[in-house]
């Protein structure tokens, strides 16, 4: 057995089983599949939780979850404020040197100007860029 969403023309969602996806196919083109709110037989497969996602991190993208984003951002920031060596304006030149392992291998952090995370890439060194929120206490 199956549970599918199913969703009617009238954008009614409801639930329900089947035997499997043939004998949903089956049952909806003998009209046998009806919307328990409306009645309407013309029903489709809703979209699924990857679709309802997707909506999530558009609306994030959008900006209506700005504070939720901004929520990450601190979370992400202590994270790398306790796992990463801060190397400030130097993050160039030490990420270099790892990359070339002329030190010992740590993560660092550190500000880079845009002339220079250009450099980093095309040298194809791997770094992250997180937009960097600035703290309250600050
Ligand atoms: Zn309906």
């Amino acid at each position: 057995m199956i549970l599918y969403d199913v969703i009617c023309s009238n954008d009614h969602v409801f639930e329900a089983w089947f035997a499997d996806s043939k004998a949903f196919e089956d049952q909806r083109k003998s009209d046998a599949v009806a919307c328990p709110i409306c009645g309407v037989t013309d029903v489709e497969k809703a979209l699924m939780a990857p679709n309802i996602s997707a909506k999530k991190e558009q609306a994030a993208a959008d900006g209506k979850d700005a504070a939720d984003a901004m929520k990450f951002l601190y979370k992400m920031r202590e994270h790398i404020e306790e796992n990463c060596d801060y190397v400030g304006k130097d993050f160039a030149e030490e990420a270099r040197k790892i990359h070339h392992e002329e030190v010992e291998k740590r993560d660092i952090y550190g500000e880079a100007t845009a002339e220079e995370a250009e450099e980093l890439r095309e040298e194809g060194i791997e770094f992250g860029e997180i937009p960097w929120p600035a703290r309250h206490d600050a």
